[in-house]
């Protein structure tokens, strides 16, 4: 991965790019981002620049020998640490080390660069639980960490979702943290910086990843997927800055999006007042495992703000494809206008309640009778 490579952000990639000429790479650096604006492109990237050995025009060669290994992920010095659940392991050691995921990891990195934490779930085979890293994985950065290095140079330690650390991890890694070894560097990337813990976050150097740039990313996506400038633009729109997000609907555009059927027939049937139909997508999502029903919530917050946005008679800034528009039209005029703000605060508390493992037919029940009554 070469800076070149990377979409937009010109000012951070300035920025790295100065800092290893000058030799004064921060010993830890936090990436922040909302999923999909590039974050682990400018990590790679950074890291490929300070491997590569025939650097030249401020960037990486792509072809030297380190520059081989760093664009496989197969660097002996360049490390992973990422959210794993080992207990979906059948029949193996539980106490699997992280380099059993390795190969499941790159094939990821190398196909989508762009994931967000359930694409990585999905990816490593752990889809409906939610990953951790327990001190089991810091124990194993610090003897990682604690070699020398094999190539003789620098030593990298690249964590992704840092926010899944525990406490206990957290404690391991902080000595290394504080008194960093030379040639010992730390690259975090996250997507949820507010939730990771603030004795680790208090040791790294910040960099905030912005949105990738609307033109920017609307040439990018009308190149990728042979889109002519209207749609290119339109779903750059749609996507806030996001190339993964942008991806994702584009790719999900001719198949049906199941959450947001679901949930449109869930207000169709709170407006009908059908109990008993509403009672049985419940029991559904309640079936669900953690991450699909979080996923029904954040894609119902989409479906609710489209909704919205068109009983303002905002539809030009909804972003709604011309497939689901006549359907959130009809809904938009049927919906009491006091709804929109409580089923948004329904939807998040339903997540927060997922989050805090409370039992889903509790949450789902309780969503649908608020719909129910409220609508
Ligand atoms: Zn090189």
């Amino acid at each position: 991965m070469q800076f070149s490579e990377v979409l937009g952000h010109s000012e951070i990639i300035g920025t790295l790019r100065n800092m290893v000429d000058s030799n004064r790479v921060p010993h830890a650096i936090l990436f922040t981002e909302r999923e999909g604006y590039g974050a682990l492109h400018i990590a790679l990237a950074t890291i490929s620049y300070m491997f590569c050995q025939q650097k030249n025009n401020g960037d990486s060669c792509g072809v030297c020998n380190q520059c081989s290994k760093t664009g496989k992920l197969v660097h002996p010095d360049l490390h992973f640490t990422f959210p794993i659940n080992t207990s979906t392991l059948v029949g193996k050691d539980k106490r699997a080390e992280i380099e059993e995921f390795y190969p499941l990891w790159r094939a990821l990195v190398k196909e989508n660069p762009w994931f967000g934490e359930q694409e990585l779930y999905r990816a490593i085979g752990i889809e409906n639980k939610f990953g951790n890293i327990s001190v089991n994985e810091a124990n194993s950065i610090m003897r990682k960490l604690a070699l020398s290095s094999f190539e003789g140079g620098i030593k990298v330690m690249l964590i992704m979702f840092p926010e899944r650390m525990n406490q206990e991890a957290a404690n391991k890694l902080l000595k290394s943290l504080e008194e960093p070894q030379p040639d010992t560097y730390y690259f975090l990337v996250s997507h949820n910086p507010s939730k990771i813990i603030t004795t680790v976050l208090s040791r790294c150097r910040i960099v905030e990843v912005p949105p990738i740039g609307h033109e920017t990313l609307a040439g990018a996506l009308g190149k990728a997927f042979s889109l002519n400038e209207e749609e290119a633009l339109f779903w750059a729109g749609c996507s806030g800055g996001s190339y993964g997000k942008a991806a994702g609907l584009i790719a999900g555009i001719n198949e049906e999006n199941e959450n947001h059927t679901l949930f449109i027939k869930l207000l169709e049937l709170g407006i009908a007042k059908d109990h008993v139909a509403m009672f049985e997508i419940w029991e559904s999502l309640a079936a669900r495992g953690k991450e699909a029903q979080k996923s029904f919530c954040t894609d119902s917050l989409e479906i609710l703000r489209k909704i919205y946005m068109i009983s303002l008679g905002l539809d030009s800034i909804s972003y709604t494809h011309n497939r689901e528009r006549k359907i959130l039209q009809a809904l938009s005029g049927k919906i009491k206008a006091d709804f929109f703000e409580k089923g948004y605060n329904y939807l998040n508390q339903a997540t927060d309640a997922i989050e805090r493992n409370v039992n889903p037919k509790f949450i789902f029940c309780d969503l649908c009778n608020r719909i129910y009554y409220n609508i």
